[in-house]
């Protein structure tokens, strides 16, 4: 199975953005989601009668009446089918089931170690979201009835590497010895009957982060700063990939930095050897500091040590500077930094210092320099809207 290559709908009022209305309430009948979509109450109707007979909407009784007979109301289905997340790190994954509006139903993290390979890892993490699909859910299980197996929609999953969209292979990632060339997708079909879509993990948080607070803005660019370091794009409303799949992929874009760090790349002075948790590490320990990961190291900044301080805001001027080029060049609207190092302040501060020093007065006036507010289900959120996507897509294509 690969990724959801369906023609881009219109802008406004295709299922889609229908069933998002529904999911998030701005509607609630027919008659809201015309008023919104601007499309004719028939046009309307033959796309919902899509939707529920796909499952993916359905009917709730009578809503208010506005004199007439009383409309029926329309919801997104909260018992029964969900999708599957997993969201995986260098060291933890976050994985979970979410119910077809990307609420999240049952998540748990789970120490990962990704030097263990492809096979033992995924083959793990999709044992693990199998068996929440078919757990019984909710407060009260029986009520709830539980979620059976085959209420599972798909499963997508995030990758802290490089992932060429068409094929869902993994491409030259840094810090993932044995998955070079990994055809996830592939060895998810043979596991798994439901459709896998694999993405990299900064597009999953940019798209999770985007539906979660900002869906009505049409242009931003989501930095997520962690162990790696990495950038998803969202233009006119939809997350952008590019050509293969690398659009957003800053981490070998090179930095002002003396002396210039060598790079997995083979490169010198990426912004990855610069500014990525793995880099900050591995700077500690060569000034003596003895620091054993990324906990570590932001440990040491909450503590206020001199040294991880002075990185930290090395780090932020760093992205600040990448992020610079990227703000004059795309004009987003919306600038987010998440992932474990957008908690630190010091390089918060610097980036935000060096991204108003460096960019063009008319794009920061009215740009938002902000955190990613959706903790630490941003990713699994992502992940969900991109099967609930290909859900969509793939029924409006049968139909
Ligand atoms: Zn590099």
């Amino acid at each position: 199975m690969t990724i959801d290559d369906a023609p881009r709908e219109a802008l406004r009022g295709g299922p889609r953005e229908l069933l998002r209305w529904v999911a998030t309430g701005a509607a609630v009948s027919r008659a809201d989601l015309s008023r919104l979509s601007g499309l004719s109450p028939s046009t309307v109707s033959q796309r919902v009668e899509a939707l529920i007979s796909q499952g993916l909407l359905e009917e709730t009784g009578a809503g208010r009446s506005r004199g007439g007979r009383r409309p029926r109301q329309l919801a997104v289905p909260t018992g029964g089918a969900v999708v599957g997340a997993i969201d995986l790190g260098a060291h933890h994954a976050r994985v979970g089931t979410l119910d077809l509006s990307g609420r999240v139903v049952q998540a748990r993290t789970l120490p990962v170690r990704i030097e263990d390979g492809p096979e033992e890892v995924l083959g793990a993490l999709l044992a693990e979201v199998t068996a929440l699909a078919g757990a019984p859910t909710g407060p009260d299980p029986e009520a709830a009835g539980g979620a059976a197996v085959g209420a599972l929609r798909g499963i997508g999953i995030g990758i802290p590497g490089p992932v060429q969209h068409a094929t869902g292979r993994i491409v030259s990632p840094s810090r993932m010895p044995g998955w070079n060339g990994f055809d996830v997708a592939a060895f998810c079909a043979g596991r798994v009957a439901v459709p896998v879509i694999v993405d990299n993990d900064a597009n999953l948080m940019a798209l999770g982060a985007h539906r979660t607070a900002h869906p009505e803005l049409d242009h931003a660019v989501y930095i997520k700063a962690g162990t790696g370091i990495g950038s998803g794009v969202i233009s006119s409303g939809r997350l952008h990939r590019g050509a293969q799949g690398s659009a957003g992929d800053i981490s070998h874009c090179r930095v002002v930095a003396d002396p210039a760090p060598a790079c997995s790349c083979g490169n010198a002075g990426c912004l990855e050897a610069v500014a990525s948790g793995a880099a900050l590490v591995t700077a500690l320990r060569d000034q003596g500091v003895p620091v054993s990961d990324l906990t570590g190291v932001i440990r040491l900044i909450d503590d206020g040590d001199r040294h991880a301080t002075a990185l930290a805001r090395q780090a932020g001027r760093a992205i600040g500077e990448i992020l610079a080029v990227v703000v004059n060049f795309f004009n987003p609207q919306v600038v987010a930094i998440g992932g474990r190092l957008a908690d630190c302040e010091p390089l918060l501060a610097s980036m935000r210092a060096t991204l108003y020093e460096r960019c063009l007065p008319l794009a920061t006036q009215t740009l938002l320099i902000e955190r990613v507010a959706a903790g630490q289900d941003v990713g699994i959120t992502g992940a969900a809207h991109l099967v609930i996507d290909h859900v969509v897509a793939a029924g409006g294509r049968q139909a």
